[in-house]
C-alpha cells in the first residue's frame, strides 16, 4: 500500500478537523445556505476534499429551504421556501444524540453528505435534523429554516449546532478529533460539548474550573465574519440560562458570560486560534478585541466550481496543473489575449443569451456590462450608482454605452433593504433609452456563476468598513473579470491600480469619514473611474482592458483562492504538523 494511502487511511479513522457551520453550500439544488458565509463553507469543504484533508462537517438540515425570490413589477420581492426532496442529495443514518432545551430532551438524528475530491478523497456533511416523531411539534420546526424564527429559535438553533454537533460526531464514532474550527461564532456552543467531555475525562464529577476551559482550547479555532459588534449574535442572559439550564449557564459564567450570552466573546475566549478575513478585518477585529491576538487568513473561492466553462477549458490547455495546485494561475501571464478575450466572450455570451431570455432587453454582446449581486444589505449601497442619475447617463451616452445588471436577495424580515431592491428596479424606468437595465430574481450559486464570469467589470459599493472581506469579486477574478470597488476587505490586498482593476476613491482613507457625504463623495469618484478609465480603456484601448484581464488571473486568480486559504489554515490555525505528532502547542 503506497505511504500516502496508509497516512490518508489512518487520518479518517482520526479526523483531524471538524468544521462547524450554520450554513453550507454544497450542491446547488440543496437550499441549505443563504449567501457569502455559506458559498465559503462550501468552497472550503470541496477544497478539502481535493487536497485529502481529513475533515468532517457539521450543520442542520433546513427543510423550509432558503428562500425562493420573486420580484413582482414593482419590484417588490416575495419569498416561497425552496422545497427539496432531501432523501434525493442526503442519506439519513441510524446514529441519534439528544440535547436538552429547558429541560427538554430533544432527539437528534443526522443525514449524511459525501463530498468527492478530484482525487476520489471524500469529506463527510452532516446535516443535524430534529424532525423525528419523538420530539415534540415544535421542537420538530428546530431544523425548519435558516435565520428563520425570533432570537430564542435561534438560540435552540445553535444549541443544537454546537453541543448536539459535538454529541453527534461521538455517536457516529468520532472519538478523536484534533481540531473544532467554529465557522463565526453561530458555533460557538460546541465549547460546551467539549467541556462536558473534558469533565468526564477528568472523572465524572470533578467540576469545571478555568483550567478545564484551558484543557479545551487548543482544539478550538475561530474565524469571525462581522467586522460590525452590530453584528454579533447575542442573547439575554435569562434566556440563556432558562435554554441551556443551570450546568451549562455556570460553565457560561466561568467563560466570562455574564450579562449576555455573546457568541463571539465565548468563542474569543475559548479557541487557540482567531482570524478575520482578509487583512484588514482583522487587524479591525483586532481593535474590537485586545485582550486577544487576533490573526487574518483572507478568503478565497473554490477554482474549479466558480471558473466558467470556457475559462476552464483555457486552463487546462495552458495550465494542465491547475485544478490540483491553483496558484499555477499565476503562469496565465503567457496566455495571449486573443484566447482569454475569446472565453470571456464565450462566459459573456451565456448572460446575455439568460438576459435577453428571460426579461427581453435586448442586451448586447458588444457594450461594456457591469455586474452587482449581493445580499441587498443596507451597507452594499446598492443604489450608489445612481447617486447621480444625469452623470450616469451622460457618461454612457458621451463616453460609450453601458448595460446593467443586478441581482440580489433581501432578509425576508429586512424590509429597508426589500426598499432598496424596489429603487434600483425602479431606476430602470429612469434609464430607459439610456442604459439598458435588469434586476434578475433569484440569485443563488447557479445565477451567481454566470453572473461573475459573464459580464466584463464587476462593481462592489460597500460602506467601509463592513465588508469582511466579499467573495463574489473573486469569483470574477477566476474568469478575468476586473473588480470596480471601494477599497474595502478583500480589494485592499487585491487591487493594482489599471493593472487588476480600479478602485473607487483613490486611497484607502479617502472618503474614510463617516459623514453623510461619504455616498456623494464615492459616487463622484466612481463615475470619475467610469468616465475617465473604465469606459475610455474598455471601447478605446481592448488590448489593455485585456492586459487587465490577464492581471486580474494571474495574480487575483492564483492567490483568492480557498487551496491557498486552506494551506494557511493548516499551517497557522491546524498546526497539522503538530497535530499530527500528538503535539499541541499554544499559539500567541
Ligand atoms: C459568492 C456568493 C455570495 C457572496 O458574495 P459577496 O461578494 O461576499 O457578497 C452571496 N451569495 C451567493 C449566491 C454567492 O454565490
Amino acid at each position: 500500500m503506497p505511504e500516502d494511502r496508509l497516512i490518508t487511511d489512518s487520518l479518517i479513522e482520526k479526523p483531524l478537523v471538524a468544521y462547524f457551520s450554520m450554513e453550507i453550500g454544497l450542491d446547488p439544488g440543496m437550499p441549505t445556505y443563504a449567501g457569502g458565509l455559506g458559498v465559503l463553507a462550501g468552497d472550503t469543504i470541496r477544497t478539502a476534499a481535493d487536497i485529502r484533508l481529513p475533515l468532517v462537517a457539521v450543520t442542520l438540515l433546513y427543510r423550509s429551504g432558503h428562500f425562493f425570490q420573486r420580484l413582482d413589477a414593482n419590484g417588490m420581492q416575495s419569498e416561497e421556501s425552496v422545497k427539496w426532496i432531501v432523501e434525493d442529495f442526503l442519506e439519513p443514518l441510524d446514529a441519534r444524540a439528544r440535547i436538552e432545551i429547558e429541560g427538554r430532551t430533544v432527539q437528534i438524528r443526522a443525514w449524511r453528505y459525501l463530498l468527492t475530491g478530484q482525487s476520489g478523497f471524500q469529506v463527510p456533511v452532516y446535516f443535524l435534523d430534529t424532525d423525528l416523531a419523538e420530539n415534540s411539534e415544535w421542537d420538530r420546526t428546530l431544523t425548519g429554516a435558516l435565520y428563520g424564527g425570533d432570537q430564542y429559535y435561534r438560540l435552540c438553533q445553535e444549541v443544537l449546532l454546537g453541543i448536539g454537533g459535538v454529541r453527534m460526531l461521538r455517536a457516529l464514532g468520532y472519538q478523536q478529533i484534533g481540531r473544532f474550527h467554529l465557522n463565526e461564532g453561530h458555533a460557538a456552543l460546541l465549547v460546551m460539548g467539549l467541556l462536558e467531555e473534558e469533565r468526564g475525562a477528568q472523572g465524572a464529577e470533578r467540576p469545571v474550573t478555568a483550567e478545564t476551559v484551558d484543557a479545551v482550547r487548543p482544539r478550538c479555532i475561530f474565524t469571525t465574519h462581522t467586522p460590525v459588534p452590530a453584528g454579533h449574535d447575542q442573547f439575554p442572559s435569562d434566556m440563556a440560562h432558562r435554554v441551556l439550564g443551570d450546568q451549562y449557564w455556570s460553565w457560561l459564567r466561568l467563560c466570562g458570560q455574564d450579562q449576555v450570552l455573546n457568541m463571539t466573546g465565548l468563542a474569543l475566549r475559548c479557541s487557540r486560534y482567531i482570524n478575520g478575513v482578509a487583512m484588514k478585518h482583522g487587524e479591525l477585529s483586532q481593535s474590537m478585541y485586545p485582550g486577544y491576538p487576533v490573526h487574518s487568513i483572507t478568503n478565497g473561492v473554490h477554482a474549479t466550481t466558480w471558473a466558467a466553462h470556457s475559462f476552464k477549458a483555457l486552463f487546462d490547455r495552458h495550465l494542465p496543473d491547475w485544478r490540483r495546485d491553483p496558484l499555477t494561475l499565476r503562469y496565465a501571464v503567457g496566455i495571449t489575449g486573443s484566447e482569454i478575450w475569446e472565453a470571456h466572450l464565450e462566459a459573456k455570451r451565456r448572460l446575455i443569451e439568460l438576459i435577453n431570455h428571460e426579461t427581453n432587453e435586448g442586451f448586447d454582446v458588444n457594450v461594456l456590462t457591469i455586474g452587482f449581486a449581493r445580499r441587498a444589505a443596507t451597507y452594499k449601497r446598492m443604489t450608489l450608482l445612481f447617486h447621480d442619475l444625469e452623470r450616469l447617463k451622460a457618461i454612457a451616452n458621451q463616453v460609450g454605452r453601458i448595460q446593467l445588471v443586478f441581482a440580489g436577495k433581501a432578509h425576508p424580515h429586512d424590509y429597508e433593504s426589500k426598499e432598496i431592491i424596489q429603487r434600483v428596479h425602479q431606476i430602470h424606468e429612469v434609464l430607459r433609452g439610456h442604459i439598458p437595465m435588469v434586476y434578475l430574481p433569484n440569485y443563488d450559486m447557479v445565477l451567481a456563476k454566470v453572473l461573475c464570469s459573464g459580464v466584463d467589470v464587476w462593481l462592489n459599493t460597500p460602506l467601509p468598513p463592513h465588508e469582511a472581506s466579499g467573495t463574489s469579486g473573486m469569483k470574477a477574478a477566476m474568469n478575468g473579470v476586473p473588480s470596480l470597488s471601494v477599497l474595502d476587505g478583500w480589494w485592499i490586498e487585491g487591487h493594482v491600480e489599471g493593472v487588476t482593476g480600479w478602485s473607487i476613491g483613490d486611497r484607502v482613507e479617502a472618503c474614510l469619514e463617516p459623514t453623510e457625504g461619504m455616498d456623494a463623495c464615492h459616487a463622484a469618484a466612481l463615475y470619475d473611474k467610469l468616465e475617465q478609465n473604465v469606459v475610455p480603456c474598455f471601447y478605446k484601448d481592448r488590448d489593455r482592458f485585456i492586459e487587465i484581464m490577464r492581471h486580474t488571473i494571474a495574480i487575483n486568480g492564483s492567490f483568492f483562492n480557498t487551496h491557498r486559504m486552506v494551506a494557511q489554515y493548516m499551517n497557522d490555525a491546524y498546526s497539522v504538523v503538530d497535530s499530527y505528532f500528538g503535539k499541541v502547542i499554544q499559539h500567541e
